[in-house]
């Protein structure tokens, strides 16, 4: 463990517990128990994620003229999977307890307690592993574990009312085969020239074995993804370019880079698409460490080439300049929204001792997000509940409002140092407090949240002001 991160606050259980108290992220099916590893984003979770995926459509497509939008079906022919291997090969070695009937990952098992790196191995290897290991159950200490075996992480479901006779598909396990499917189409829309990008932002379905970790591993989750499509003796070179992008996309989001690293996976680890993968990996507290956020590979020709034989369709580019028939190349950044909030969360998250209204002691939280991704850039307080000051408080939220596309809040309840502290919380960059002064002199005070220091500002120059420290 690193000094930095022994000096960290952070930990999973306050991210979790925070979550839930303020309304980024409840359990799924809460009243009833719960669903395993299901969570919904609450008011302010809906906001993160959104503020995220727009942020993410903006710079990678809207800015962007070599990069168009997808937004394609959730359900595929079957066949587009047993062309992109998942029938076949997207499978997680699953070993089981015969005492406890805990089920687990092979490789997840082999790596917490060997420290063995075995992804990519077959389940025969990784069985042989654990048995001259000896591993027992994590759960109930017992050294009955059974074989690995594969087990298909795909969700199965049928369409028809009749479940034998209707056709068996797939909920998607990831966006990207959507935009293989669709290239001849894009192609034929004639718009587009290599190098170029479709990009796609959607829900995708996994029957993960050991989900967890809050929102890190989910059995649904949201994915941005991008295929670009270059020449082939021009992916290496597009492949250090977007490594160069996804860095600069962390930073703009605000993501500090000392708990970033780069991965490089080792030849034995990629998957079948692959020539080179690059994760980005975040260090997340506690036990959970260095992790996978985001990944970088060079599928090659080979999703193309595939669908091109399995369709029958001819899914060569035509290369004008050259005057030359090719399959491209495919660069693939993908990035999981989800990880993406739970990280901004854990990133942003601080204490600080302070103290109150009266002057006694206490510990200030905050979610110390960049302006770009909180949920409300800022939020209107009056100083009291007093008609003269809520009636122009919300005479500058109404206009606040109606000026700006962004998310204000406005709160009269409860003494002011509380509200500061809510909004601390969930990490509201911004709050302008009307008292008896605006009423004297058409002031208004800023208060920031990093450092709580505060300034006065014409009440007509607030709008301004905060359109320039959001752009
Ligand atoms: P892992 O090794 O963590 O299982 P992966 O290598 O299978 O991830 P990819 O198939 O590359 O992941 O998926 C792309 C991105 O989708 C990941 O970088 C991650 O951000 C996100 N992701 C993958 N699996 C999950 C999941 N179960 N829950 C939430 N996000 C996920």
């Amino acid at each position: 463990m690193t000094m930095l991160e022994k000096s960290r606050i952070v930990t999973m259980d306050k991210i979790t517990a925070l979550s839930k108290r303020r309304g980024f992220v409840f359990p799924g099916s809460d009243i009833y128990g719960g669903l395993a590893n299901t969570w919904d984003y609450g008011p302010l979770g809906v906001e993160l994620k959104r503020n995220v995926q727009h942020l993410w459509w903006r710079r990678f497509v809207h800015q962007r003229r070599d990069i168009i939008g997808l937004d394609a079906a959730i359900l595929m022919n079957s066949r587009v999977w047993e062309a992109s291997g998942h029938i076949e090969g997207f499978n997680d070695p699953l070993v089981d307890c015969r005492t406890c009937k805990s089920r687990f990952r092979a490789d997840h098992l082999i790596e917490e307690r060997l420290g063995q790196q075995v992804e990519g191995a077959s389940p025969d290897e990784m069985s042989k592993i654990i048995r001259e290991a000896g591993l027992k159950c994590p759960v109930c200490g017992n050294a009955t574990l059974t074989d690995a075996r594969q087990f298909n992480m795909m969700f199965r479901t049928v369409i028809g009312p009749l479940e034998e006779t209707g056709t068996e598909v797939f909920l998607r396990p990831e966006t990207a085969q959507a935009m293989f499917v669709q290239f001849k189409n894009i192609l034929a829309t004639g718009r587009v020239k290599v190098p170029f990008g479709i990009a796609q932002i959607g829900k995708v379905f996994r029957n993960e074995i050991t989900p967890g970790n809050f929102i890190f591993r989910l059995l649904e989750f949201e994915q941005m993804e991008i295929e670009y499509f270059v020449k082939p003796d021009e992916a290496a070179e597009a492949f250090e370019t977007w490594l160069i992008d996804m860095q600069a996309w962390l930073s703009e989001i605000g993501i500090r880079d000392e708990f970033v690293r780069l991965r490089e996976h080792d030849a034995d680890e990629l998957s079948h698409y692959s020539s080179r993968t690059v994760d980005f990996e975040y260090q997340f507290p506690g036990a959970m460490g260095w992790r996978e956020l985001y990944g970088l590979a060079n599928r090659t020709d080979f999703d193309l080439t595939r669908h091109q034989a399995f369709s029958g369709e001819d899914l060569h580019y035509f290369d004008q300049a050259e005057n030359r028939k090719y399959v491209p190349y495919v660069i693939e950044p993908t990035f999981g929204v989800d990880r993406t909030c739970l990280t901004l969360l854990i990133d942003a998250y601080d204490e600080e001792a302070t103290v109150d209204v009266n002057g006694k002691p206490e510990t200030r939280v905050v979610l110390r997000f960049h302006p770009r991704v909180a949920p409300y850039k800022a939020a209107v307080l009056p100083l009291l509940k007093k008609d003269e000051l809520v009636h122009l408080a919300k005479r500058l939220f109404t206009n606040l409002n109606e000026r700006s596309s962004v998310l204000i809040d406005y709160d009269e309840t409860g003494n002011i140092g509380k509200r500061y502290r809510r909004q601390d919380e969930i990490g509201t960059p911004f709050c302008f407090t009307i008292d008896f002064d605006t009423i004297e002199d058409d002031t208004v005070t800023v208060r920031h949240r990093d450092d709580m220091s505060q300034e006065r500002l014409p009440m007509n120059a607030v709008s301004e002001w905060l359109d320039e420290r959001l752009t």
